[in-house]
């Protein structure tokens, strides 16, 4: 139905008097809309990225265990204290750090909350606030995720809380029926629906459709699969009047399936496929793309990273990281869990945020950059959970 004041407001029929498709609706505020390209603006700063240190506590706890570490609150604390203590030069290539609950609430050994020791160096606090994946019934073994029930209503908290970010995963899986349209629409949807909240709350979304790299796929079907996934998130971000330019892309980089053997692709074949995939799909309203590592060993991502800076096409959007394990690999293991390798664990991070900044410029050395667990491979299989 037409508002009774639709034609004063400047409303026309069409599609939407059909109930069909809905081109009535506002934009944000200006001041909305210039609060949220600012943040999302600082996070994808020249030769900055994200540090992803959300961890679920199972998550964190698999960590840990790798390193001889029990998953207590108080372990989790002093490791985040660890990661978020480092020199201030951090912030010269952490833009941002995703949060876990807990950790938004914890405080130092002095008493300062954690999320202080950000803001004094001068990075964005952000929130993960999807509450995990769930099985999409009757599907084969596909997921959605779920968390939007009381979602305004926590990013308000967390707004005041400092958060100026927020990260929502969903999960699509490569198979030989999959992923299904109803896996494909679903995630799409529930995706566009958690970036309106946060955008009414004044938190910036960051939008992660992840493609496993599960399977035996080649490249050319990961492009595609990549392709069409991106295409659905984006038809459903504009059906949600989401506003890009307060938004940003976290997706996986296009990569041959993690049991694929037939040949070798280069990182070039990578960083070409992945900026083709998303040239298709990402409008240039977008203002960057930060991808997730998704079990590429530390010194992969870099080089990868850093082809996909490289690759002789148009990037109308900032293309950097957001890494968790290719981040914090060599960190954990540097740690041990033991308070004398702290500092050790932390210029491991610094340095491995450097070769990051640099491969997000197209800058990156291959090789230059070394660290204990930097070839360790990082995947886990059916990482859905
Ligand atoms: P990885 O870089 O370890 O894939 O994690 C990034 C992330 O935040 C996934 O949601």
């Amino acid at each position: 139905m037409a508002p009774k004041d639709a034609k004063k407001k400047g409303w026309s029929p069409g599609f939407g008097t059909k109930g069909t498709m809905s081109t009535y609706f506002q934009y944000p505020t200006p001041e909305l809309q210039d609060e949220l390209k600012k943040i999302a603006q600082g996070l994808t700063a020249p030769g900055k990225g994200i540090l992803a240190a959300d961890e679920s506590t199972g998550t964190m706890g698999k960590r840990l265990q790798d390193i001889g570490v029990e998953n207590t609150e108080e372990n989790r604390r002093k490791y985040r204290q660890l990661l978020f203590s480092s020199d201030p030069s951090l912030s010269e290539n952490i833009s941002g750090v995703i949060l876990f609950h807990e950790t938004l609430y914890q405080k130092a050994d002095d008493g300062t909350p954690l999320v202080q020791l950000l803001e004094q160096r001068g990075i964005i606090p952000g929130i993960k606030v999807d509450k995990g994946v769930v099985p999409l019934f009757g599907s084969e073994d596909e997921c959605t995720t779920q968390g939007l029930d009381d979602l305004a209503q926590r990013c308000a908290q967390y707004k005041k809380d400092g958060c100026h970010f927020a990260k929502w995963r969903c999960v699509l899986k490569i198979g030989r029926f999959t992923p299904s349209y109803q896996a494909i629409m679903e995630n799409a949807n529930v995706l566009a629906r958690y970036a309106s909240i946060c955008q009414s709350q004044r938190i910036v979304p960051i939008v992660e459709p992840e493609v496993l790299p599960d399977g035996e796929h080649d490249l050319d079907r990961a492009q595609k699969v990549t392709e069409v996934v991106l295409a659905a998130v984006y038809k459903a971000l504009s059906d949600h009047h989401v506003y890009l330019e307060g938004t940003l892309l976290k997706p996986n980089m296009v990569t041959p399936g993690q049991s694929y053997t037939k040949s070798t692709y280069t990182p070039q074949d990578i960083g070409r496929a992945t900026v083709t995939a998303l040239l298709r799909t990402v409008p240039a309203a977008v203002p960057g793309v930060c991808f997730l590592s998704g079990g590429q060993c530390e010194e992969e991502a870099t080089v990868n990273l850093n082809q996909i800076n490289s690759v002789p096409l148009k990037k109308p959007w900032t293309l950097t990281f957001s890494y968790g394990r290719a981040l914090q690999a060599t960190v954990l293991k540097e740690w041990g869990g033991k308070p004398e390798n702290v500092l050790n664990a932390q210029i491991a991070l610094i340095k491995r945020a450097k070769a990051n900044g640099q491969a997000s410029q197209g800058q990156y050395v291959a090789g230059s950059v070394a660290g204990s667990g930097a070839d360790k491979t990082l995947f886990v299989a059916n990482h859905a959970y």
